[in-house]
């Protein structure tokens, strides 16, 4: 039987004694059914940003300090975004229902968002599992991997909310040389490392346990993988091209850097996959608030945690996008991988990972075939036979370009208007041993880039 939907919102004020004021209220999704879902109370004149979750059952409350706040719910990707202005007065309550809409289901697709790097109070986070749980569910996640430095004591509680989540465990190996990330192991894996092959025993210890490892921000301001390039290792899964720690696309902090180093890799014919994390530590995203604060506030809290003087330096340049990406969000999911799976288990999830079955976001869902193939997989072409590239893409925030790269060189590019779905198709003249990776792009730091789409000529 159909349940009666909501497309309204209903606000009830009562009078409730309290030194502030409280808005509360309850999500639900189109049918009426409670949803997990991210609050945000924004006061700019007074440059304060506070996060919430609902609880799981949709539920949340927040106490504020009297003024005009704009509340944003939103539960991923995948739902509609939405903003209120609540005037919060003392003494007073005010309760919302707030109907959110989905506006597209990419799971029935096949296509299943997940997180591959989160932190717990088990390690260096803020949170324990069951908070980051249920705030990857708030952020419209299907599956996440734990991946607390040198630890599994986490897991059993993580792995206990599978009803809920596909949670995944993991391990942050972390080492004198670098950071790997151990995706979908049981057994703790060993850090003391010294040489370059104290590391690939590393990479095979996991694929001995059936998981997934995965470089991450080899290229990271604070914690990159040293010497790197001269490691010239090449024994892992993954690379982590996006990290949630630092911005896309900006020179200087290590994301770029990352993603054409990995474009290099693929010129040099590597098999080697992109994967992004959100390596987040705080659910509710102190940092945030930053992004309203003062230019010297905001360059003293940025002092504060970049010793570097060059970063400090770039960041000064960069002063303006820095807040705009602060304020965008450090939560699970931001940035997430999306993969594809005929089902959602964790073997299924390892292996679209491995074989490259997947797309990085943190806005646009961008799904891309070449001739029928998806990302990771290779098309196999006859000479001069035509290569056609479809892109279909949808955003809940707006997208500006969308961009072709094939074995490294910008070959195509459309300038978008607006967010709606928009699908585009474009012949490529393929080469043997080319490969196509398509990119979009929205106001910064709106992102996103697919894995590649191999081709063999005949
Ligand atoms: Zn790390
Ligand atoms: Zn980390």
């Amino acid at each position: 039987m159909l349940k009666k939907c909501f497309f309204s919102i209903i606000l009830l004020t009562s009078v409730f004694l309290f030194s502030g004021g409280i808005v509360s209220g309850v999500v639900l999704d189109e049918c009426g059914n409670p949803i997990t879902a991210r609050v945000i109370a924004v006061a700019p004149e007074r440059s304060f940003l506070v996060t919430a979750y609902t609880d799981w059952s949709g539920r949340f409350s927040l106490e504020l300090s009297e003024g005009l706040y704009t509340l944003e719910i939103s539960k991923g990707l995948e739902y509609e975004r939405l903003s209120l202005k609540v005037p919060v007065r003392e003494g007073e309550e005010r309760s919302f229902e707030i109907v959110l809409k989905r506006l597209i289901n990419l799971s029935a697709l096949g296509w299943f968002p997940g997180d591959t790097h989160l932190h717990t109070v088990h390690s260096d986070g803020k949170d324990d599992p069951e908070l980051l749980a249920l705030a990857c569910t708030a952020n419209g996640l299907s599956w996440a991997v734990l991946s607390d430095h040198n630890t599994l004591s986490g897991g059993e509680k993580w792995l206990s909310f599978r009803d809920k989540l596909l949670t995944i465990l993991g391990q942050e190996v972390t080492t004198r040389l670098g950071h790997v990330n151990a995706i979908g192991i049981r057994e703790l894996v060993p850090w003391d490392v010294k040489r370059r092959e104290d590391l690939l025993e590393i990479f095979e210890l996991i694929r001995k346990q059936g998981g997934v490892s995965q470089i991450n921000h080899p290229f990271d301001t604070k914690s990159p993988l040293r010497n790197f390039k001269e490691l010239d290792l090449e024994a892992y899964d993954l690379i982590e091209i996006w990290n949630g720690g630092s911005p896309p696309n900006i020179e200087g902090f290590g994301n770029l850097e990352a993603k054409l180093f990995w474009f290099d890799l693929l010129n040099r014919g590597r098999k080697v996959f992109a994967s992004a994390g959100s390596d987040c530590h705080d659910v509710h995203n102190v940092y945030s608030s930053l992004a309203f604060a003062p230019t010297p506030l905001f360059m003293w809290a940025l002092r504060t945690r970049i010793r570097d003087p060059k970063v400090l330096e770039r960041a000064r340049e960069n002063e303006k996008l820095l807040k705009e990406w602060v304020r965008y969000g450090l939560y699970p999911g931001y940035p997430r991988v999306y993969v594809k799976v005929n089902t959602l288990t964790e073997e299924e999830v390892l292996r679209a990972l491995r074989e490259g079955r997947s797309f990085l976001t943190n806005g646009p869902l961008l799904l891309v075939e070449l001739n029928g193939r998806g990302p990771g997989e290779t098309v196999r072409l006859r000479d001069n036979e035509p290569a056609l590239l479809k892109v279909n893409l949808f955003s809940n925030v707006p997208v500006s370009r969308l961009r072709v790269i094939q074995s490294g060189n910008e070959v195509a590019s459309l300038e978008l208007k607006g967010w709606e779905a928009s699908s585009w198709q474009l012949s490529l003249k393929p080469k043997d041993g080319d490969w196509v990776v398509v990119e979009a792009f929205g106001d910064f730091p709106v992102y996103a880039i697919t894995n590649p789409i191999f081709l063999k000529v005949e």
